[in-house]
């Protein structure tokens, strides 16, 4: 197979191999010159993905192919090369890392940007009968499921399990799309004992309340043990009816940290000094959600963005034999969105709520898929058009096109 890296006794710069290309290790290359270094990306996903908005299409307020952007083409763009593979083993004595199409290559500077997994916390049957909300491949494949099961079947059960941010977006998103179905009902399932556990004890209660004239049910302090096809079972023994069960209940570490030497902690995240080195080995880099600062951060994407950028700055110092800078991360509010009933911005103890907060939600969609669009000005202003457009359609209408929907609109609270 041909590799675009460059063999060693051609090579003039130092190979900078970043292994996971989506908020950090884009970020990172973006910020990377092709004339001072050889830049690969290695990655199974051959997209950019926007995370933060793929609840969206479950509803099909969204589709996938609006929350994606080739990686290829902006590695491109910035002069960089793309390769499709999945990395299984880093060797950092010998600075090289194979693939699972049992390639191997060497570098002078990895940058390990892999995020997470899902943990399934060894419960019997979620790989078999779960569906997963971590990707767009995940969320389109949910909707077309919930589709498929109010064709064929006069009613239907959800059970989310989590009611953390993922798990209370897809909530959301069911409940924007079949809340006046009577038919339809959802479960939450969430082993804490109360609703959004990471965040102000309001915002669970609020949840609670604007679910009151809806088919949904709560079942907090509850634990699931196993999933089967058509139910789930709790630590209650109590069992609950599910047509789909969606599992939103944690993020793990990837083996690969630890088997490759880059973690010795039980979490397995790699740990990193302030300046995103490995701990344990000068010439790797681990940022975004794969790597635990000695303070650790809140595994969010502008975090990853802000550590991306940071480790192409400290790989610029680190080949000239400078000091390296400690990365430097803001504290920037959460927007958590529960469908077209409500969005709330959490900065800290203060939750402000209200479906204007929307806006500010597409807008940072907006401003992170046009960062890394086309540098073209015409391409890029046709596709803020083409977004926009979308947004103003698909979003808009819901926002605006009814009387209720009208009403619920100068309902800016604080919680
Ligand atoms: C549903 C959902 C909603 C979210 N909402 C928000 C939000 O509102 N605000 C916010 O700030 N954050 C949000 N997040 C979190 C945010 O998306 C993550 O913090 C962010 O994606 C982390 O970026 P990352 O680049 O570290 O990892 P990721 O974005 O997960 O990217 C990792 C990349 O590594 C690749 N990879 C994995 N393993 C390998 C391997 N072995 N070899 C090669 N490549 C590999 C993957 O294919 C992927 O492209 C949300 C996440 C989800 C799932």
């Amino acid at each position: 197979m041909n590799i675009p890296f460059q063999t060693k006794s051609k090579r003039s710069k130092p190979r900078i191999l970043i292994v996971g290309g989506n908020f950090a290790g884009l970020e990172t290359v973006i910020h990377l010159n092709p004339d001072h270094v050889d830049v690969m990306m290695i990655d199974p996903c051959p997209f950019f993905e926007f995370y933060p908005n793929i609840n969206e299409i479950v509803s099909s307020v969204k589709k996938p192919y609006q929350l994606v952007l080739s990686k290829e083409n902006i590695l491109r763009r910035h002069g960089h090369k793309w390769f499709q593979d999945h990395v299984v083993n880093i060797d950092p004595k010998k600075k090289q890392i194979h693939t699972q199409n049992r390639l191997t290559l060497s570098y002078d500077i990895c940058v390990l940007a892999i995020g997470s997994v899902v943990n399934t916390y060894h419960v019997d049957g979620v790989n078999s009968h779960a569906m997963f909300f971590k990707n767009t491949v995940d969320c389109y494949a949910i909707c077309l499921k919930l589709n498929e099961l109010l064709e064929h079947n006069s009613s239907a059960s959800v059970v989310i399990v989590g009611s953390g941010m993922e798990g209370i977006e897809a909530m959301g998103e069911i409940l924007r799309k079949y809340r006046d179905n009577k038919s339809v009902e959802v479960h939450m399932v969430e082993q804490a004992d109360r609703v959004f556990p990471q965040g102000p004890d309001e915002i669970g209660k609020e949840l609670k309340r604007l679910c009151i004239p809806y088919s949904v049910f709560w079942h907090t302090g509850k634990r699931v043990i196993a999933v089967e096809p058509n139910h789930v079972v709790l630590d209650s023994n109590q069992t609950l009816p599910s047509d789909l069960t969606l599992w939103s209940a944690g993020i793990q570490a990837s083996n690969l940290i630890f088997d490759s030497g880059l973690s010795n902690t039980a979490n397995g995240w790699a740990r990193v000094s302030n300046t995103l080195q490995s701990m344990y080995h000068n010439d790797i880099f681990a940022i975004g959600n794969a790597c635990e600062l000695p303070n650790p951060v809140s595994k969010q994407a502008y975090h990853a963005m802000e550590m991306g950028e940071c480790a192409a700055n400290n790989i610029g110092l680190y080949l000239n034999d400078k000091e390296l800078i400690d990365v430097k991360l803001s504290n920037k509010p959460k927007l958590l969105s529960f469908g077209d009933i409500d969005t709330f911005l959490i900065a800290g103890k203060t939750v402000i709520a209200g479906s204007m907060i929307a806006a500010a939600k597409e807008s940072v969609y907006q401003y992170v898929m046009n960062h890394y669009d086309s540098e073209w000005a015409i391409a890029k202003w046709l596709h803020i058009c083409q977004r926009a457009y979308r947004g103003a359609y698909q979003l808009g209408w819901q926002t605006f096109g009814s009387l209720e929907a009208i009403q619920r609109l100068p309902n800016i609270r604080f919680l």
